[in-house]
């Protein structure tokens, strides 16, 4: 198949050393080599780097020092000749070289384009290129583990897995209708059907289960500390702040800018809730209260509820306990380095069975098991990260419910004594959505909005 050369700035505009410039399509080698002097690019070996200048040829003008990655099909990303034009970072000199190729022939490359032509090229399947999507997104070291996990093609496989059990299912339920009287093929009954649709329908469970977990890995585990003023919210922020990973976003749009920060807790992504309210001054802080905290608790998967162990439980911490109620939490009872004043059996007692951790932040003391605790809760202790195959994209986790609802339309309809070739649209249909996890049967409209989503030059 013939491909126009697509051209794009690979890497994040601003940031580092180095930009590059991807090229990619049967006339990659010769634009490259067009511009570049010193050497024959086209003549050079596969997967070399060459230093050279590039030049205008109209204008002879010296546009930029670079190093040029040439790489032959098929064994590269796109499984097209790719050209890579490594030069110094500024955004002048990056979009100089880009205007240069595009200049000669090249064509700005689409959002997501690269990688849907690797998709295209079956170099990977649609999962995969997805994968690629969230890599590219994610935010701490689980998530893109999980990220690349994905990629390496084991969600594919298990689905792959999947699909071939319903349409031998129904490759047999058709044996069985066309030709009645072949004898040697078992009889597909109610029964051994039943049996088939439940083994996958309890994989398709599975999957679904460990959907709220991928989620949580690659967007973080919503956050909020609340608490009364001064019990030590902010100096339990900054402690956890105090790693050099954490990331900070800004979301705009919202009445007032919204911060979230990233913070990483023994490997478990926290999302900080509205940490612009608790990292104001010390006077809005106070104004803030109970109002500001109960807001927080909206966005939460967990709740860090801060207590004073300096003084007697207040009416204050028990309406925050309260409201926490249905959520995650654990009960940091602070300043254990002041008298205790506060009566631990109660603090137990309204914390209903969530931890309870000692610390005093101000002398870091309790840090360590505040620690375990905030991993403890999101890992219940059973769940194996090495193993799990998570399922984190939200369109594959809709076409998983889906999938599970034509099963129990099938296995309903089994219930009912329907016959088997009724039952069978139902697999059918199961092996379809499955299909449409790893790109197989999608439509080419569906293949251009998921490449659409991707940052350009990926
Ligand atoms: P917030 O109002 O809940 O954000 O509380 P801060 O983190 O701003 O702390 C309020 C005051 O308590 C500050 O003066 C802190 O230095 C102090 N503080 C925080 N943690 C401790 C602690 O463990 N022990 C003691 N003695 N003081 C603390
Ligand atoms: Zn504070």
């Amino acid at each position: 198949m013939e491909q126009d050369t697509i051209a794009a700035i690979s890497t994040p505009l601003g940031e580092g050393a180095i930009a590059i410039v991807r090229l990619s399509g049967d006339e990659a080698l010769a634009i490259a080599n067009h511009v570049f002097s010193n050497k024959d690019l086209t003549q050079v070996d596969s997967h070399t780097i060459q230093y050279g200048t590039l030049v205008d040829p109209k204008t002879d003008e010296k546009v930029e020092e670079v190093m040029a990655s040439v790489m032959k099909a098929p064994k590269t990303f796109t499984r097209e000749d790719i050209v890579e034009i490594n030069c110094h970072g500024g955004m002048v000199s990056v979009n100089r070289v880009l205007q240069l190729v595009l200049r000669y022939g090249a064509r700005l490359a689409e959002p997501g384009e690269f990688t849907k032509r690797a998709f295209l090229n079956g170099r990977i399947d649609l999962s995969q290129a997805e994968a690629v999507m969230d890599l590219i997104r994610s935010k701490t070291d689980r998530a893109m583990s999980l990220a690349l996990k994905q990629m390496d093609g084991r969600l594919s496989q298990l689905i792959r897995d999947l699909r071939q059990q319903l349409i031998e299912t129904v490759a047999h339920v058709e044996v069985n209708i066309d030709y009645p009287e072949y004898d040697d093929v078992e009889e597909m009954t109610n029964e051994l059907l039943k049996e088939r649709a439940r083994n996958v329908k309890s994989e398709v469970h599975t999957l679904l289960r460990t959907a709220k977990q991928g989620k949580i890995l690659r967007e973080g585990i919503g956050t909020a500390i609340i608490g009364k003023p001064n019990v030590g919210k902010s100096s339990l922020m900054n402690i956890l702040a105090h790693d050099d990973k954490a990331i900070v976003t800004e979301v705009p749009g919202t009445t007032r800018d919204v911060i979230e920060e990233y913070v990483n807790v023994r490997g478990v992504p926290l999302r900080l809730i509205d940490t612009a309210g608790i990292r104001e001054t010390e006077d809005i802080v106070e104004k803030i209260g109970v109002e500001r905290s109960r807001q927080a608790l909206q966005d939460a998967d967990l709740i860090l509820l801060v207590l004073n162990g300096n003084e007697p439980l207040t009416e204050e911490d028990r309406a925050l306990f309260e409201a926490a109620k249905d959520l995650d939490s654990i009960a940091i009872v602070n300043k254990t380095d002041l008298d205790q004043q506060i009566n631990m059996d109660e603090v137990r007692e309204v914390a209903q069975g969530s931890p309870v951790i000692t610390t005093s932040l101000i002398e870091e003391q309790g840090i360590d098991e505040l620690e375990q605790a905030i991993a403890d809760t999101f890992f219940d202790g059973e769940v194996d990260q090495g193993d799990l195959t998570y399922v984190s994209n939200v369109r594959h986790i809709q076409l998983l419910e889906q999938a599970n609802e034509a099963l129990d339309d099938a296995l309903e309809s089994l219930e009912m004594g329907m016959p088997l070739d009724l039952v069978q649209i139902d697999i059918t249909r199961t092996w379809e959505l499955l299909g449409e996890i790893i790109g197989e049967d999608v439509s080419e409209s569906l293949i251009d909005q998921l490449f659409s989503q991707f940052c350009l030059g990926k």
